[in-house]
């Protein structure tokens, strides 16, 4: 029996639009998702739960994995578990979608925000070091900031673009400090480190399914841990911190946090064919690689050593011959062109919440903001597709920098 799904890959790319980033939907999930339907195991228990949990922890190198309604949920809940308590301080990426921080103040903590490095464009460890060495201080096995005095209990980096931060030196300081780690991995998925896959090195690591990551559920999120105590406590916390099997007894505030098993069903199946879209993601990064290796004032993605990176959103740098305005235009173009092309984030130290939080020399963030395109980037992003946004982008770029 085949359940081929209904739409063809690019089916959305059908009107002639070439999508940043969409799902592709090809494998297996027509299949499982039935097999959930037909069994009527629909809800939060279920196989798929299991073997989605299961098989994530595998990839990732991890003994756990707790699935969760989506990537925002397992940083809250990642956070809750690393004990991180109301007025406690969290070291948080200020190049970043702004979830991870957003999850801090759920636990009513505040982010400190760490400035990202050029060479990587992920949280400077540098500047990690002089803050914790400078601006801190450990007693009786606790970390706290000498500038507000609050406690610091954890670090939490996040890899995004498909790159990774440098998570040897980070568990090292974190280790020094007393800090909790936990890894926003949700743009991660795929991406190694020597070999060894991002969200495996801190005490947790949190990934996402939603449906622009490089596999999704349409909407999920998990986190993975190797530590069982932390294991425990999040799927405590995430099905409503029940305290009996048959009375409603709960001692502490619970959520209800749980993927269901159709979403896992999907996930599984997107999880079956991850390393095909890495195959993908790799060649269309080569192939941009090669081509825009000749526009004058713009620089590629890094290269960062030890790194096997994902190309989860391919972006790229403009020089400072463009200013911001024609960084702006020219993604105006490109979209109207189209061409899927996005910013990166707003930097989120100063977003409206959090513009009153302490930032500790945040200043390539903006710069780095200020200058980068993400371009399209799908599974389902054709030679052909990719050969004419390139030759749009070089035309372009071309007239601004001419
Ligand atoms: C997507 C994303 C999230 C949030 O995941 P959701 O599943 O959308 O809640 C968190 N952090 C980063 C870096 C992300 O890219």
């Amino acid at each position: 029996m085949s359940f081929k799904a209904a739409a063809e890959p690019g089916v959305k790319s059908a009107n002639g639009f070439v999508p940043l980033s969409e799902p592709y939907l090809n494998g297996r999930e027509w299949e499982y998702v039935k097999e959930c339907l037909d069994t009527g195991w629909v809800s939060s228990v279920g196989s798929f739960v299991d073997r989605f949990e299961a098989a994530v922890a595998e990839r990732v190198g991890a003994r756990h994995g707790v699935s969760c309604v989506n990537g925002t949920a397992a940083l809250h809940m990642a956070l809750l578990a690393c004990d991180v308590r109301p007025d406690d301080e969290v070291i948080v990426s200020s190049l970043t979608f702004v979830a991870p921080v957003n999850a801090v103040r759920y636990v009513q903590a505040h982010p400190v925000f760490m400035d990202a490095d050029y060479d990587t464009w992920q949280m400077d460890v540098k500047k990690v070091e002089r803050f914790l060495r400078e601006h801190c201080l450990v007693r009786d096995g606790a970390c706290y900031n000498k500038t507000t005095s609050r406690r610091i209990r954890a670090i939490l980096p996040v890899h995004i673009l498909g790159l990774a931060c440098d998570m040897e030196k980070i568990v090292t300081l974190a280790r020094e400090f007393h800090l909790k780690v936990i890894e926003d991995a949700c743009e991660g998925m795929g991406v190694t480190i020597n070999a060894r896959h991002v969200g495996s090195f801190g005490d947790v690591g949190v990934f996402s399914f939603n449906g622009n990551k490089i596999i999704t559920c349409g909407g999920g999120g998990m986190c993975v841990t190797s530590d069982e105590d932390l294991t425990q406590r999040i799927r405590y916390l995430t099905t409503q911190a029940k305290d009996d099997p048959i009375e409603y007894i709960h001692h502490e505030i619970g959520y209800n946090y749980r993927l269901t098993n159709v979403l896992a069903a999907i996930g599984l199946a997107q999880l079956e064919q991850l390393d095909h879209f890495l195959e993908k993601k790799r060649d269309m990064a080569r192939r941009y690689e090669q081509g825009l290796i000749i526009i004058e004032g713009v620089s590629l993605m890094p290269k960062i050593n030890g790194v096997d990176s994902s190309y989860w959103l391919y972006t790229i740098l403009l020089d400072d011959k463009f200013s911001f305005e024609e960084r702006r235009r020219l993604m105006g173009q490109l979209n109207r062109l189209g061409f899927g092309c996005r910013p990166l984030w707003h930097p989120v130290n100063t977003l409206n919440p959090y513009a009153h939080e302490l930032s500790f020399e945040v200043e390539r963030t903006p710069d780095l903001y200020r200058r980068a395109i993400s371009l399209p980037g799908s599974v389902t992003l054709t030679h052909e597709d990719q050969r004419r946004f390139m030759e749009a982008l070089i035309l372009l770029a071309g007239r601004l920098a001419g």
